[in-house]
């Protein structure tokens, strides 16, 4: 070839590791991230979508490392990483480096999990990640097995195609062909279970809501009277999926009980049981606190947040009933995304998923003990969570997210309070544990916590209902507006928090306590931007 020269130089440029010109670029990046530091959150630069369309073109000729660099570096510069601790608005924390060391490594060695050969010695690092959190989260359980996905919408998915295997068996060939499914959720539940009812074929029609107490958990009354009348009317509940820890609220469905009515509804009928799934790509990380030991208390955790934790050990328990889990490591693990790890209790359950050899021919050397390919809905699939949960799970040790996670709800706890002390404002989950807080601020003067009284006794006319949800959105608007982003903490608003009483969705001001930094003059500063409303 003529271009022999040129060839040899992009191999040279870009398929030989030159390890100088990587570390530059990588401290490079480094003093940006330093440098980026000094940014608030809600600081970054402002965006460019106008004409984010309009100049797609690329490099005719090739270049260098630096060129890829230059490439990405106006949208990696200027905004922060969630490192602040006045980052409190959402599910989305800060990921920890020992997550980024697991990760780098990922990216270095680029496995494809899909089989061992692809994996080399990755797969054996999901076997253990899975395992690992299997143990934290089932406790004690004979055959555990899973996968990591692509996120907590894909796990949840996962469990409602084995529920539609075990009550529609041969779906996956046949097609759903007629039968009548339907799932179930509660009100509060994420609304990825919408996604996966409709990209499954049941139709987002028929995924069934049970609607929550003030608890946010769902009415196992209603669940046994909605499962009772979808039999009668011909309809087959392929899953239950309950959930511990609701986006907003932090809810935590009863587990124990949802099982009981499940087993003993379906059996009424003649109909196998349901997958009963939960969702607790928020709440699975109540499974670190199971052995504090709370009598000795070593951390010496608050004696009033204390009762919390031991309410957490408590919920962690439903885990251990569950068919199959939805863990999200990159949300409250502080892990990289994609950390989403779908889990079954037995893993026999996972034959529902798999194929016939026959239909994988250039994996004709798979064997389903150890090559995911042959059931997982991905065929190439990343390696990043099993790198993130095991770098990130020994680097910060059991111990380490003990104290993270019972630091979290002691500052969840000290917000309630310091909330509940105000007049006008209503704290909608003072019973919850986790890290969330969801409350109402109404102007000054109003009884905010007669007026939710109310509410709860459809006491309020619609008129007053809707004045009041205006003001509290209209506060909060008000804060965000005159918000010193060098000091006040970034809220986010729900407009539906999942109890809905009456039918009425409710509004909340929301606060996640996901990052380890923020501290009580964060909260602190927030009660008085609200007090200064
Ligand atoms: C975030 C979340 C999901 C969706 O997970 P992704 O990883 O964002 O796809 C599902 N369920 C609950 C309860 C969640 O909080």
């Amino acid at each position: 070839m003529r271009k022999q020269e040129e060839l040899n130089l992009l191999i040279d440029q870009f398929f030989t590791c030159h390890p100088e010109t990587l570390t530059e670029i990588f401290s490079e990046y480094l003093s940006v991230i330093e440098a980026d530091s000094s940014l608030q959150p809600g600081g970054l630069m402002s965006r460019n979508y106008e004409t984010a369309q309009n100049n797609p073109e690329i490099h005719a000729l090739s270049g260098n490392l630096k060129d890829a660099r230059d490439a990405v570096f106006p949208f990696f510069w200027g905004t922060d990483e969630w490192f602040s601790k006045l980052h409190l608005e959402n599910v989305k924390g800060p990921a920890n480096y020992a997550s980024l060391i697991g990760s780098l490594a990922c990216l270095m060695k680029n496995p494809n999990l899909c089989t061992d050969v692809y994996s080399q010695r990755s797969n054996e690092l999901e076997v253990k990640a899975i395992t690992a959190l299997a143990n934290l989260i089932f406790y004690h359980t004979e055959s555990p097995w899973g996968v990591f996905t692509m996120g907590g919408t894909i796990s949840n998915l996962y469990g409602g195609k084995i529920g539609i295997e075990k009550v529609c068996p041969g779906a996956m060939e046949k097609g759903i062909a007629g039968t009548r499914l339907a799932g179930v959720v509660s009100s509060a539940a994420h609304y990825s279970n919408q996604t996966l009812a409709g990209w499954l074929g049941i139709g987002t029609n028929n995924l069934v809501t049970v609607p929550t107490g003030p608890d946010f958990a769902m009415d196992t009354e209603v669940l046994e009277s909605t499962m009772d009348a979808l039999y009668r009317e011909g309809r087959l509940p392929a899953f239950v999926i309950g959930t511990i820890g609701t986006t907003d609220a932090f809810g935590i469905d009863d587990i124990a009980a949802m099982r009981e009515i499940i087993e003993r509804v379906s059996a009424a009928h003649g109909h196998p049981a349901p997958q009963l799934h939960i969702d607790a790509a928020v709440g699975w990380i109540l499974s670190f606190l199971t052995e504090y030991d709370l009598a000795a208390n070593d951390f010496g955790v608050e004696s009033e947040v204390v009762p919390v934790i031991a309410k957490a050990q408590k919920a962690a328990e439903g885990f251990r009933l569950a068919d199959s889990v939805t863990i999200d490591f990159h949300k409250m693990g502080w892990g990289h995304y994609p950390s989403s790890a779908f889990i079954v209790n037995r893993r026999e359950d996972l034959q529902h998923l798999m194929r016939n050899k026959s239909a994988l021919p250039y994996f004709c050397e798979a064997e389903h003990r150890r090559d995911t390919a042959l059931f997982t809905l991905e065929c190439s699939r990343p390696a990043l969570g099993p790198y993130s949960v095991m770098a990130s799970l020994n680097g910060i040790g059991l111990q380490g997210y003990q104290m993270l996670i019972a630091h979290a709800h002691e500052m969840a706890f000290y917000m309630k309070n310091r909330l509940a002390s105000l007049d006008y404002s209503v704290v909608l989950n003072p019973e919850n544990c986790g890290p969330s807080v969801i409350w109402w601020v109404l102007p000054k003067g109003r009884d905010a916590k007669a007026i939710y009284q109310r509410l709860l006794k459809d006491d309020l006319s619609e008129k007053d209902r809707r004045r009041y949800f205006l003001e509290i959105r209209h506060l909060f608007d008000k804060r965000q507006a005159l918000l010193d982003i060098r000091h006040d903490a970034q809220l986010s608003f729900t407009t539906d928090c999942g109890f809905a009483p009456g039918g009425v969705h409710l509004p909340a001001w929301k606060a996640v306590f996901f990052n380890p930094k923020t501290d009580r003059a964060v909260v602190d500063r927030i009660v008085q931007s609200i007090e200064n409303l």
